[in-house]
């Protein structure tokens, strides 16, 4: 197609508000799939996002679309994540694309994280058109709804387009409405190629595969190019696009969205943000700007619960890398449990998708510390050092100040959970920085220490506020705080991998919480296992995991051989997420116990 029949657009919602189904009815409208392939949700390709039913990695699609003008258009569109911890992958998507559907649930109203995408649209010089969507449910408001978008994001929202994705109703005018008002991409098929690698994944039997955005240019299949950060060159193997199945088309135009495999096998060898280049004019062509490195907000200990699968551990987290630039790893060893990673995240839900990539998609089993957040030392000599362990923290006698993260929190919610929302914001020492009335909800912006925020506010919210609060927040600064690290003894050996950095108000509370649900987590041994929480060397809580009673273990032996084999299938099972830590047993739960304690 020519360039001024391509639209390229993204959907920007907040979890739940219809994004995939949309992008579901649009793909049925353009017949890229039946709707027997239809059935389930084909944009979340992975098993993970279908049982949580959230859309983790972004997707692209291309489309053709009938129009009522005669003419027929080619959309590409990419999906993208609404969760909190993936914005880097919204902005990212964004980059490729001229148009952004913002759609919100017109019986829920605005979200936090829309308006935060929303943003990062307009920024970016996107056109947005408001969706509203789910028209068919009886609680649907559309005045009120076009109103909020009006009055939190500023944007024209009188002419809406209301839709249900379900129903499939008024999506025939929307896609009207998109070929309309989202402006072309610009480009020149004619001149050097210049296209930028918006995603990366590693195929097993292609390699490397990339989803591209072609700024200028035309790229054919067998034409030599060049990565313009290695300043390697290959040959362009298979090039095509996403219907959403992989279809080869051999060539893409300036304007256009698709996927390029050059048989890399190198992971690192096609890095998200590179511009790829034709080999021959790769001199006449400038590196485009790339990708912001997003910085990971939390860190966990990851630690093979074998030790003989570290290196298939490491080469799990490589390949987990190249398409999730927030991911960063770094080898760490454990007095307690080993040798394994320290793993940076965007966030706990981050944390627990990739844990659970890396369990499923490679086979690995892992045991994860509790997550912490980065803090600064300042030390007495004026060397500032990053800490995102608490294990390692430098021994406090040579430390003049240390420093905790805060960020910038804004939440948005009706008025009658207000109450809730501040009185947790205060327990988390929240300060109060604004708080406005917008439409029909109430918009508080909060600092917070950031170890407050991503370890489980989100979800506290969610509860306190019958789902309807919203959250987003951004790493503002690093403050000077009074914090200890809270270590803990199992029979008098201190345990690094149980360590914390906590307020020195909570020490106390929380030592006392700690211990009492440690107790119940670690299970009975032959043996009295005594619990200690510490600061700086002295005990401020105790309890003790009395032993077990002889004639319990007893009746494991003896009995019937089925009852035997069930048995050691439960201890199997069981042994899967424990590690022995001197004589003891401590399963993966006690190692999270210090974030449940609230
Ligand atoms: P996403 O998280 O934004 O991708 O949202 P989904 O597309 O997964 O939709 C979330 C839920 O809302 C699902 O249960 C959908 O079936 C439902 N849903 C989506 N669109 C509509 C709609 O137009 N009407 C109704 N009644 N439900 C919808
Ligand atoms: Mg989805």
């Amino acid at each position: 197609p020519s360039l001024k029949h391509i639209r390229n657009f993204s959907i920007i919602a907040h979890i739940d508000h219809g994004k995939s189904t949309l992008a579901d009815r649009i793909i049925q409208l353009c017949e890229g799939l039946s709707v027997r392939e239809l059935k389930e949700q084909v944009l979340d390709t992975m098993d993970i996002e279908r049982e949580r039913g959230i859309t983790i990695k972004a997707q692209s699609v291309t489309l053709d679309y009938h129009a009522d003008d005669g003419n027929t258009y080619q959309l590409n569109f990419i999906d993208t994540p609404g969760h909190v911890d993936f914005s880097y992958e919204v902005s990212r998507s964004l980059y490729a694309c001229e148009g952004a559907l913002l759609v919100v649930d017109a019986g829920q109203g605005v979200e936090a994280q829309s308006v935060a995408n929303c943003y990062t649209a307009i920024e970016q010089g996107l056109e947005v058109l408001p969706v509203l969507n789910k028209m068919d449910l009886p609680q649907a408001d559309p005045d009120k709804v076009s109103q909020e978008i009006e009055e939190i994001i500023g944007l024209d929202a009188t002419d809406a387009c209301q839709v249900s994705a379900k129903s499939g109703m008024g999506m025939e005018a929307l896609l009207e409405r998109l070929v309309r008002d989202i402006p072309p991409p610009k480009g020149d098929p004619e001149a050097p190629l210049q296209a930028l690698i918006i995603d990366s994944w590693f195929d097993n039997y292609l390699g490397v595969v990339s989803l591209v955005r072609l700024f200028d240019g035309t790229l054919k299949k067998g034409e030599k190019i060049r990565l313009k950060s290695t300043g390697r060159d290959w040959e362009a193997g298979a090039i095509g696009i996403f219907t959403p199945k992989r279809k080869e088309t051999g060539v893409l135009r300036a304007g256009e969205v698709g996927f390029i495999v050059a048989g890399i096998k190198d992971i690192m060898g096609a890095p998200v943000g590179d511009t790829i280049v034709h080999t021959k004019t790769a001199d006449k062509v400038e590196r485009l700007p790339g990708f912001l490195k997003v910085k990971p907000q939390v860190y966990a200990g990851m630690f093979p619960i074998s030790s003989d699968d570290f290196e298939d551990f490491r080469d799990a987290l490589q390949k987990l890398a190249l398409n999730d630039a927030s991911l960063d790893y770094e080898p760490e060893n454990s007095d307690a449990l080993g040798f394994g990673f320290r793993v940076g995240f965007l966030g706990t839900l981050h944390m627990e998708i990739i844990q659970e990539r890396l369990e499923r998609e490679y086979g690995l089993d892992l045991l994860t510390t509790a997550p912490t957040v980065i803090y600064e030392v300042r030390m007495d000599n004026g060397d500032v050092l990053p800490v995102s362990n608490p294990s390692k923290l430098p021994d406090m006698a040579n430390v003049d100040e240390l420093r905790e993260p805060i960020c910038r929190a804004t939440i948005l919610v009706p008025q009658e959970y207000v109450g809730n929302v501040i009185t947790e914001c205060v327990s988390r020492r929240g300060v109060q920085l604004d708080m406005q009335f917008l439409g029909s909800q109430i918009q508080l912006i909060y600092e917070l220490p950031m170890a407050e925020v991503v370890m489980d506010f989100f979800d506290r919210l969610k509860s306190i506020s019958k789902g309807y609060a919203s959250l987003d927040y951004s790493f503002d600064r690093f403050e000077a705080a009074k914090l200890v690290r809270l270590d803990v003894l199992i029979n008098g050996d201190r345990v690094d991998a149980l360590a914390s950095i906590i307020h020195r108000d909570h020490a106390h509370g929380r030592g006392r919480l700690l211990v009492e649900k440690m107790k119940d987590l670690i299970p009975r041994q032959m043996f009295d296992v005594a619990i200690q929480a510490a600061v700086g060397g002295q005990v401020v809580a105790r309890s003790t995991v009395k032993a077990l009673r002889k004639n319990v273990t007893a009746k494991c032996y003896g009995g019937d051989v089925s009852r035997k084999k069930k048995l050691l299938e439960k201890q199997k099972a069981g042994k899967k997420r424990m590690k022995q830590v001197g004589r003891v047993e401590i399963p993966q739960d006690a190692f999270l116990a210090v974030l449940k304690l609230n």
